[in-house]
């Protein structure tokens, strides 16, 4: 069984890795260096390939510069790009991230390094690939239909296509499937999982010593996926992994309260028995929302405010949603959802979540 792939140095390929060789492969990787600000993770695939190697596990490694080519492309991953964006991965800035036509042109030279292997050593070749449902989102060449598309595309170009098919175990799957797929291929293989992890990179802004600031979207989603799966990170991170984990919870929640309609739960909010003087703003746009004046105890479980800010324009909509009749409250100067507007004896009550707000004191 012959396979070939493309290894990042990312926890995705990495794991997909280490599945190929528990099932018995013959794997050839490549290891592309398109001029990546995270350059590290050629680093770390590199030692990982060496930790394989000393424990007695053969893999073919190539690292292919096709830097030249991508430079002419546009992207905040591309050297010389603009910043890397912050927050949560599925979220409109993490576009910037896209690299034009990547994984086309990946593919493209995997396809043509799987039929020379398929031709010289009269084999089958599966050209595997760690994409993940985690990335459809934001990157549209991760997409099932493209991969379709391209394989059929790729047999109708050459001869010897016969011989050669795209493998991509995880396309329906996400980064918690994919750990916990890990740890039991390197049970299987004898090695230290840990180890394995801690030579990959995940980061999109790692720092001069190649630790992970644990806030990029990627980060995020890996750090949420470890913690899924009950262990740490090995990886090493800027701040403890307490915090960063801390951290990503956080921007988890922020993102399913104010981008996806939902709803923390009662008593836990930052905010929820605070009353300080002061301001508190929106967390996604900084818009000023209330002021501590209008603040009370409701009893409910969620910061309640008896009236907004006289510039604050809250936008309120109708909400239908669990069989109730409410009105919900969005921030006028990001469209956020912020929590719901109640009319009730004592007067109006405005029940907003805790993590939609920033508090700044007088
Ligand atoms: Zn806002």
């Amino acid at each position: 069984m012959r396979a070939v792939m493309a290894f990042s140095g990312g926890m995705d390929s990495t794991g997909l890795l280490m599945r190929l060789l528990a099932d018995g492969f013959k794997v050839s990787c490549v290891t592309y260096n398109y001029g990546q600000r995270h350059i590290i993770e050629i680093d770390r695939a590199i030692n990982n390939i060496k930790y394989l190697m000393n424990n007695g596990i053969e893999v073919e490694h190539k690292i292919v510069d096709i830097s030249s080519a991508m430079s002419l492309f546009h992207s905040s991953l591309i050297s010389g790009g603009e910043a890397i964006p912050e927050g949560h991965y599925e979220e409109k800035q993490m576009k910037s991230t896209v690299v034009p036509n990547r994984n086309a042109i990946f593919s493209s030279i995997l396809y043509g390094y799987a039929i020379s292997i398929a031709m010289r050593e009269e084999t089958e070749v599966k050209i595997a690939l760690g994409v993940h449902s985690g990335d459809h989102m934001i990157y549209p060449d991760c997409r099932p239909e493209f991969y379709e598309s391209l394989e059929k595309s790729f047999s109708l170009g050459n001869w010897e296509s016969d011989n050669v098919t795209l493998y991509l175990p995880y396309i329906e799957k996400d980064k918690e499937f994919i750990l916990r797929d890990a740890l039991i291929s390197c049970k299987k293989l004898g090695i230290d999982f840990d180890t394995v992890f801690a030579n990959t990179n995940t980061s999109y802004n790692p720092d001069e010593n190649g630790r992970s600031s644990g806030t990029s979207g990627a980060d995020v989603e890996r750090i949420l996926a470890f913690h899924a799966i009950g262990r740490k990170d090995p990886v090493e991170y800027v701040k403890s992994w307490e915090e960063v984990l801390a951290g990503a919870i956080k921007t988890q929640l922020k993102y399913y309260v104010m981008k996806e309609n939902g709803t923390e739960r009662p008593f836990t909010g930052e905010y929820d028995k605070h009353f300080k003087d002061g301001i508190y703003y929106c967390a996604e746009c900084g818009k000023n929302l209330f002021t501590s004046e209008s603040k009370f105890d409701s009893g409910c479980g969620w910061p309640a405010f008896s009236e907004e800010m006289k510039d604050a324009n809250i936008i309120q909509l109708e909400d239908r949603s669990h069989g109730m009749s409410r009105i919900e409250v969005r921030c006028s100067g990001c469209d956020s959802h912020l929590g719901h507007l109640f009319h009730e004896l004592r007067g109006q009550r405005y029940c907003i979540n805790s993590i939609c707000l920033n508090f700044v004191g007088e």
